[in-house]
């Protein structure tokens, strides 16, 4: 029996990042995987970031995990969304190149030390006194580990639905993981069951590009990484086309013969990511639906059709894309499908991503009912530190982040918290403090935190230093250049002509007042680092906006700290209803903050929690007083 500190099952988003994250923190730490060179595959879309989802693999960058960097070594179509809106919702976003992503991750897993890889199927968990003590491979290897990560994403019970055809898979051309799943099972982890689709994938030298409208990359690519300073992939455009009547008639004469619409799919799909005949159906009033078409790769002719998702019949897959201006005579390469899997529910989790009810099992990824890699890598990272810090470190505390520190946090909460009845995507929505949870600042946010945990080594810990003292410094001259409303009206920012002097940080926080007109008064501005001189304006101009929300995450600090014990028995709580207590006592919220934000929650319920634990600690001051009289 070979032995680690920590075992990552799955190399997939999660997988890879929770295991280089537990190697960082220096656990002898094992990867075990179906097959080496799917390490770090896209299942679906060949794209990194987008709308809260490139906020999270900012913050996992800056607690310097992999997807940044491995991002900004593929991306080969860089836009920064939502440019022209707040920049509290601007999301990082780009395709990759499928190939250049999966070798860049598989060379990052190579060089990481701590780190080994076994190519082998995980079928059983081993269980001492308890905890999991290691698991049990297709092979008939046992591991031996302290810790076990599960990120097996759509695999387990994997079932491909195409129509009218039934396959089992992970993902198309792979195995599932069912001995697995009944394992889980039997351990009585509470399963149910989810559902996500994927569409065809074209030969782009049968689409007819020439007809089709372009969507060119910025002209200055954003990294992910704080670390790169240059993107070197040469950059591509994508196609955008419409659906139109007729293949809306196409789906509509098909629907029944659609898995999804023959009540063959039991699971529940992503309502923001609606496969083709869904958008057909639902919203039956639309003449028509916007088609990317996304290249999968610089030296691939594989193109990716984004939006039209399907698990219709091969045959009416090829009916309908030919509908499709530029597309009528596509070869199609593979048609698209549903694929249906077992998912744990998430509230039987801790913040750590620990299972309750079995120490030593960490969750992370689509296993947990989310979707997207982001979304997955994020808990990778948490699950694999935490992990590691559970084996290797009985000193330190467990790595937590709130709500207010990290679109991490937010989703974490939501996930122990809510659950999940569909599969969850990040939004910016989602998080209430979206002006302090920014991309831009997320090293500002958390490097610290990645540092004093281990988990962020020297090289981003320099650059991280030497940011801050740019930023600093930006900030300092911003504030220390002032001028007279004289001189502020002659630039033409309308002012009070009260002979007061303001500093450019000052004007900064008038609206329409920008950077480029404060550079035209002070040159040494336009002197300053682009990308620091953009957060400092971001910080110039909402600063007031910042401080009201400092003081709403203040309180909510205060009540995240009031932590609820876990042997409370809340049928000692009175004031409750039957629904509530029950609600409470399922979901067991670890503070009075957690509490809150169960769904049905009421703030009577929530006072008769916190009289119930001031009583508590009241009677338990006594009994010491007593004892030391
Ligand atoms: P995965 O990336 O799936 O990785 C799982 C890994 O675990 C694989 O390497 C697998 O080989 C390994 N594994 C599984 N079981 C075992 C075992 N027992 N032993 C050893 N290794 C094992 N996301 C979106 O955001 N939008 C979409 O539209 C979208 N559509 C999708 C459509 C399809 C058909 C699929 C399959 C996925 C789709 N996704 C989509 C989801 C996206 O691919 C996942 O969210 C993401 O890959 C999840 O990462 P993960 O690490 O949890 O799992």
């Amino acid at each position: 029996m070979s032995e680690f500190d920590v075992i990552i099952v799955g190399g997939g988003h999660a997988g890879c990042e929770a295991a280089c994250a537990s190697a960082r923190l220096g656990a002898r730490t094992v990867l075990v995987t179906y097959r080496a060179d799917k390490i770090g595959e896209m299942s679906c879309n060949p794209a990194i970031g987008g709308l809260g989802k490139g906020h999270l693999v900012r913050e996992i960058d800056a607690l310097d995990g992999v997807m940044a960097r491995v991002a900004d070594q593929a991306g080969i179509q860089y836009r920064l969304l939502n440019r022209s809106k707040g920049p509290a919702v601007q999301g990082p976003r780009s395709q990759a190149d499928r190939k250049l992503y999966r070798e860049a991750m598989q060379k990052e897993i190579s060089e990481t030390e701590n780190l080994t890889v076994i190519e082998d199927g995980v079928d059983d968990l081993i269980v001492e006194a308890g905890c999991v003590a290691g698991v049990v491979c297709q092979s008939g290897q046992r591991i031996q580990a302290g810790a076990v990560v599960l990120t097996t994403g759509t695999f387990l019970r994997g079932l491909i639905h195409r129509g009218e055809e039934r396959i089992p898979a992970g993902r198309v051309g792979e195995e599932p993981s069912n001995e697995l799943s009944k394992r889980l099972d039997a351990l009585e982890l509470p399963l149910g069951r989810l559902k996500t689709g994927t569409p065809a994938r074209l030969d782009g030298r049968t689409i007819e590009w020439d007809r089709l409208e372009l969507q060119p990359a910025d002209d200055e690519p954003v990294p992910f990484s704080f670390l790169t300073s240059e993107i070197t992939v040469p950059q591509i455009s994508c196609g955008i086309t419409w659906t139109n009547a007729k293949t809306h008639e196409v789906i509509a004469r098909n629907l029944t013969r659609s898995a999804v619409y023959s009540g063959a799919i039991e699971g529940t799909g992503p309502r923001y990511c609606p496969s083709i005949e869904d958008k057909v159906h639902k919203f039956a009033d639309r003449e028509r639906h916007q088609v990317f078409l996304e290249p999968e790769g610089l030296d691939d002719h594989t193109v990716y059709p984004n939006g039209i998702s399907s698990s219709l019949p091969a045959e009416v897959q090829d009916e309908f894309i030919r509908t499709i201006p530029g597309l009528e005579n596509v070869t199609i390469i593979q048609p698209g499908y549903a694929i249906e899997y077992d998912y744990v529910d998430p509230r039987s989790l801790t913040r750590t991503l620990e299972v309750k009810k079995l120490p030593g099992l960490y969750l992370a990824g689509q296993i947990n009912g989310t979707t997207g890699y982001e979304e997955a890598a994020a808990q990778g990272l948490i699950a694999g530190l935490n992990a590691a810090n559970r084996v290797c470190r009985s000193e330190h505390d467990d790595l937590i982040f709130d709500r207010a520190e990290a679109y991490i946090g937010v989703m974490i909460d939501d996930l122990i918290t809510r659950g999940v009845t569909e599969p969850y995507r990040m939004f910016t929505s989602r998080a209430e403090y979206r002006l302090h949870l920014r991309a831009d600042n997320a090293d500002q946010r958390l490097t610290t935190r990645g540092r004093e945990f281990g988990c962020v080594k020297d090289k981003r810990w320099a650059a991280f230093g030497e940011k801050t003292e740019n930023l600093h410094s930006a900030k300092t001259l911003l504030q220390s250049l002032t001028f007279t409303p004289n001189e502020a009206r002659d630039l033409g920012i309308e002012v009070k002509l009260d002979g007061r002097r303001r500093s450019a940080y000052e004007f900064l926080t008038y609206s329409g007042v920008d950077v480029d007109q404060l550079k035209k008064h002070w040159p040494e501005i336009a002197e300053l680092e682009p990308a620091i001189l953009n957060q400092a304006s971001i910080e110039a101009r909402y600063a007031n906006y910042l401080d009201r929300q400092s003081s709403d995450i203040a309180s909510l600090r205060r009540d995240e700290k009031r932590r609820i014990p876990d042997d409370l028995d809340y049928a000692d709580v009175g004031s409750l209803s039957n629904e509530t207590r029950d609600k409470l006592n399922r979901i067991r919220p670890e503070t009075i903050a957690q509490a809150q934000r169960i769904e049905g929650m009421t703030p009577s319920a929530i006072l008769a929690v916190i009289s119930h634990l001031n009583k508590r600690d009241k009677m338990a001051k006594g009994q010491e007083q007593a004892q030391g009289a």
